[in-house]
């Protein structure tokens, strides 16, 4: 099967990623999966472990909603520790119907009230042309997908529209504290988002 391959080759394979218009990182031929290696961090990362006695409901009673940017260290860049927050994420940080089933269960079965959201600059959401994109996935894969890209051109219009999407659904039973953020990817500071007033 695959072999445990070094830190050095990994950078390697990294550097090698080619850029497309479209999109960044394309993986190019130099490409291995990592899971073996991720495997051995983990038989490290458990030695000693400290969150044995952790309780299943976060301890902040927070819900955090974010993009799953790879550079965005969502516990750490709150100063958040294991077991505080709930932290739901996607492509974007979208509120979809599916983050709202998740902050949905988060508050009625595990007692959060506080929703905070993270989108950040320099998205991959950002680069993105839905039509394009589902032209060319129904072109490959046959079918146009039943869910919306969700792109977008600001990401503090897009939290607004997130945030309102929150207040919108009924099935977001506490609404008083929900606030809004962009990170910036280069100064690694939040800046908050006022509510969209209509
Ligand atoms: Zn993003």
């Amino acid at each position: 099967m695959c072999a445990v391959m070094s830190r050095h080759h990994y950078r390697r394979a990294a550097r090698s990623c080619v850029v497309t218009m479209k999109g960044v990182g394309v993986p190019d031929e130099t490409f291995r999966p990592y899971a073996d290696e991720l495997l051995e961090r983990n038989r490290a990362f458990a030695v000693g472990f400290p969150d044995a006695d952790l309780q299943v409901a976060p301890t902040k009673n927070l819900a955090v909603v974010a993009c799953m940017d790879s550079r965005m260290d969502i516990f750490a860049l709150l100063g958040l520790g294991h077991g505080e927050a709930h932290v739901v994420r996607n492509a974007g940080g979208v509120v979809t119907d599916d983050v709202i089933r998740s902050v949905c269960l988060s508050q009625r079965l595990l007692g959060t009230r506080e929703i905070v959201l993270v989108h950040h600059t320099d998205c991959g959401l950002q680069k993105v042309s839905p039509a394009e994109f589902t032209e060319e996935l129904e072109a490959d894969v046959g079918v146009k997908p039943v869910w919306s890209i969700e792109a977008f051109s600001d990401p503090y219009v897009d939290v607004q529209r997130s945030i309102k999407r929150l207040m919108l659904s009924p099935f977001i039973s506490y609404k008083e504290h929900i606030r809004g953020f962009v990170y910036d990817v280069v100064d690694g500071l939040l800046h908050e988002v006022e509510a969209h007033e209509d």
